[in-house]
């Protein structure tokens, strides 16, 4: 047991040999969903640039509302109006710049207008409904740093300083290839007798489409030393990072584990997770190397354990720590494992908070386990866990936040 690594320090050795990617690209704003930031961007000018009215209705000096106020002019949004004149209001519409000299804007349902004056009723206070200059953005102020991944209100937020295209980093290319003799493609025909059909190749696509990277498709290599190591050199040639699944077990069939230390440098370590079978690290030549395990589950685990904070890091995202949230356990472990367990569970929720129920079979060859779920629950080594108890959950939407 000795020999299990815990995952946190698998992890810092993975991301300690990170060399990020740092050719940047400029895109049009409008196609910069899901990029990766390359520039702190810092915003020229004020938001809003001006004082404005938050409100339609009346701009005026807070001391003069006591009394009915002539309309001295008409300010709607994208007008500039004039100073105010003593004794009177504006009639102002939401967005529209406060004219210099009026100091509250009164919403339209509380204010009368007749004969070409304004009678206001109830008290008005210094700065009401006015939306001063600068209050979402200072010019000077980093509006979003480098290394963010941007969302649909950053795009916004970018948009709103003026920016039509952005600096990112160029996507990564990863590329996978699966390894199995067993393994056909779907799509192929009926299989043969002993045959299953490739699903890590799928689960991996989406995995690394979801997280805004290209995926090259190296199809399926036979177990032979020969096919793996024409395919491995030909996946590192292709892409910033090749993944494989299955093939880095012991068994005489496991080619890869071989393959990459004859054509690079590999570490393998046996991660003290469940599910997760050995994971191999390394490179060939140049490109870093991931070997994941074969089943189904552990694939996913592990990509999104080790593979992805690897990927993003090497992306260049500065922060991709997925959020972990409490949960109530509606399941109890009795005994306690060797492994830090990442159970596949369902999140709802419930008047007292998140439920997590466990999917009932939690094989690492069950890939309905985690199609089921939409959370890990994380089972610390060593813990055991009664119905009702708190337990940790990791969300199985892995996007960048
Ligand atoms: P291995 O690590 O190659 O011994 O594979 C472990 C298990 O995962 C075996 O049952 C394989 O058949 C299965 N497996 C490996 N690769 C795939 C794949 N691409 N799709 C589905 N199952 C796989
Ligand atoms: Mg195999």
């Amino acid at each position: 047991m000795s020999s299990l690594l815990p995952l946190a320090e698998a992890l810092a050795r993975v991301l300690a040999l990170v060399c990020p990617v740092s050719e940047t690209i400029d895109v049009p704003l409008l196609d910069a969903l899901g990029r990766v930031l390359a520039k702190d961007v810092v915003s020229s000018l004020d938001v809003p640039p001006l004082d404005n009215s938050a409100m339609d209705g009346y701009a005026l000096r807070a001391c003069e509302s006591g009394q009915p106020l002539p309309v001295s002019q008409r300010i709607p949004a994208g007008a500039l109006g004039e100073a105010l004149a003593q004794g009177t209001a504006a009639r102002i519409f939401t967005g529209a710049p406060v004219p210099e000299g009026a100091d509250a804007v009164v919403m339209q349902e509380n204010c009368t207008e007749s004969c070409g004056k304004v009678t206001v009723s109830g008290a008005v206070d210094v700065g009401q409904n006015i939306r001063p200059r600068g209050q979402d953005i200072a010019a000077g102020e980093t509006v979003l740093s480098r290394g963010r991944v941007l969302r649909p209100q950053d795009m916004g937020l970018l948009a709103s300083v003026g920016l039509s295209s952005v600096s990112v980093y160029r996507p990564l290319r990863v590329a996978v290839l699966s390894t199995g003799d067993e393994l056909v493609e779907p799509g192929s025909g009926e299989p043969s007798k002993g045959a299953i059909y490739n699903s890590n190749r799928y689960t991996l696509a989406g995995l690394l489409r979801a997280l805004n990277l290209e995926f090259v498709d190296c199809g399926i290599v036979a177990d032979t030393p020969e096919a793996t190591a024409e395919a491995l050199l030909d996946a590192a040639a292709r892409a910033d990072c090749v993944i494989t699944t299955g093939g880095v077990s012991v068994g005489e069939e496991d080619h890869v584990r071989n393959q990459v230390e004859r054509l690079g440098r590999l570490d393998l370590w046996k991660l003290a997770i469940k599910p997760g079978k050995p994971l191999a690290f390394g490179s060939i030549g140049d490109t870093p190397f991931i070997g994941l395990p074969g089943n189904p589950t552990s694939v996913f685990v592990t990509f999104c354990l080790v593979a992805r904070p690897f990927l993003l890091k090497l992306q260049g995202v500065a922060e991709s720590e997925p959020l972990r949230l409490q949960a109530r356990a509606d399941f109890s472990v009795s005994r306690p494992g060797t492994r830090q367990d990442y159970l596949r569970v369902t999140l709802e929720n419930t008047a007292q908070g998140l439920l997590a129920s466990r999917y009932t079979n939690q094989s690492s060859g069950v890939l309905s386990s985690v199609s089921h779920s939409n959370a890990l629950a994380i089972i610390p080594i060593g813990a055991t866990l009664e119905r009702g108890d708190t337990v940790e959950v990791m969300l199985l939407d892995l996007t960048v936040r």
